[in-house]
Formats: C-alpha cells, structure tokens, sequence
C-alpha cells in the first residue's frame, strides 16, 4: 500500500533540496551587465589532489562554449568591457598554465571566442598552492606545466588572446614592502609589454587578496581594469574598474550550475 505521508515529505524535502542548489528563485542580473568568467585550467581532474575545481575537463569547457553561443552570449576581451554590448562575456584564465594553449585555444577557435590571460612572468618552478610560507605548500600547481613565452607569443598572434599582468611572482601583495610591491605590480606590466610587444591594459591581484594600497599602485601604473576572486557581476564596470568581482567556473560542477552563475553571478542559495 502507497503511504502518501512519506511520499510527500520526499517530494517536499527534493523540492527543497533543488531550491537550495539551484536557487531558481534568485533574481537574474541584468544582461546588460558583463560577466566576467574565471578559469585557470583546461584539463582533467587528478583524483586525490585538493585543486580539481581549478581543473575544468575540456569536454566541459566546450559544453560551457556551446550554451554560451547558443544563448546569444557575445565574447569580448577584458580590455573591451566598457564598450561591451549587452550579453558580453569576458573569459578570463589566471596564472599561466599550459593546457590553457593546448587544450583551450583550440575550443575557443572552433567556438569563435576570445579569452584574457593573466600571466605570472616568473611562473617556473614557483608553488602558488597556498598564500602560506613557502614549506607548507603541497607543490600540486607547481608541477602543472606552464605556459612557454613562445606559446603566449603564437596565443597572442592567432587574435584569440590579449594577456594582463598577475604579479611577477603570484605574490600576496599586502605582505610587501613599498619597494617589492611597487616591482611586482609595475615591473610585472613593462615586463609583459617589453617581451610581448603589447599593451598590458589589465591586471588580477593574485589569490584576489588586495587592499587599498594594491588598488592605488594598479590604478597608477595604468591598468584600466582589476580582476578580484570576489564572486559576482558588477553593477557598474566604470565604477569598479580596479575590483571587478568575476563569475566562477568550477570544473566540479556541471552545466546547469554554470546557466545558473551566467545568470546570478553566483551558484546556490548559499555559496
Ligand atoms: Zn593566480
């Protein structure tokens, strides 16, 4: 015999549940707002590692393409934002990783679309695991193969790519003293430029740790916008130039959760 008590608690508790995951009910931020995605990496998952939200299999990142260009989303660089229409997305890859050449670029010219690199210039051998001293990290982003100049160079000349600073170091940049916070954010752009030959119009604060003297210095160096790991869509792009919140891209989560940040800016009820 059916016993329609239980059945009903079941359907209550399930609604719940995808309410909270999903969270229909949140309120879709304008389109006429840029959203500004967040990867790092293009590749599959490594079981047991701690950075598989980093790690975005390419079978999604083309899923992730194809309902972008499916729903009417327009790619624009960093660089364009303040002259973007509406449904502009800017993809954005931190750090400097190798499959970002090998495994992304490939998708993004069967897909027609353009992505923002932001490059560590002394990317080799360097672990940026945790903002922690450096014996406590677990070396898992060191051993990810980074990109070559020569690979940004043919990146940068297929017109699929522009390239904005991230530090030369991937430093906590509060920690600094005036002389090495002045070097990493300012000789991280005029190094960029000098070995690419192109402007560096754009920069992210790494692990998005930034104070009021990190914005100052990236204002005054001449970046004209500021990446943040703070989740979200801003309001008004001019306004925020230099903390522009972005839209989180996990590789863990699929491609409703993804509909859903497009929309939101964010993925659940609580997070
Ligand atoms: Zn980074």
């Amino acid at each position: 015999m059916l016993d329609w008590g239980v059945i009903v608690v079941a359907i209550v508790l399930l609604t719940a549940g995808a309410s909270i995951r999903f969270a229909w009910w949140r309120r879709t931020v304008p389109y006429e707002r840029p959203r500004i995605l967040m990867y790092h990496m293009v590749r599959e998952p490594i079981a047991g590692t701690r950075f598989n939200k980093l790690r975005v299999p390419p079978t999604l990142f083309e899923k992730q393409l194809d309902w972008l260009t499916r729903n009417g989303w327009q790619f624009c660089f960093v660089s364009e934002l303040d002259r973007a229409g509406p449904k502009s997305v800017a993809i954005t890859f931190d750090d400097g990783y190798r499959d970002n050449y090998i495994a992304a670029d490939p998708l993004l010219e069967r897909y027609g679309a353009v992505a923002t690199l932001y490059l560590v210039v002394d990317r080799f051998d360097r672990d940026w695991s945790t903002t922690k001293k450096a014996h406590h990290d677990s070396g898992e982003l060191m051993r990810e193969d980074k990109l070559a100049d020569a690979e940004v160079q043919s990146m940068l000349a297929n017109g699929r790519w522009e390239i904005g600073a991230h530090t030369l170091t991937h430093a906590l940049l509060p920690a600094l003293s005036p002389h090495d916070h002045e070097a990493e954010i300012v000789t991280s752009k005029t190094a960029l430029e000098d070995t690419f030959a192109v402007d560096a119009q754009s920069f992210a604060y790494p692990f998005g740790i930034y104070d009021a003297r990190d914005v100052a210095v990236v204002g005054a160096a001449g970046f004209r916008f500021a990446m943040t790991t703070d989740q979200g869509i801003a309001a008004d792009v001019g306004t925020s130039a230099l903390t522009l919140p972005r839209v989180k891209v996990s590789g863990t989560e699929g491609l409703r959760s993804f509909a859903l940040r497009m929309r939101t800016g964010r993925r659940g009820a609580f997070s």
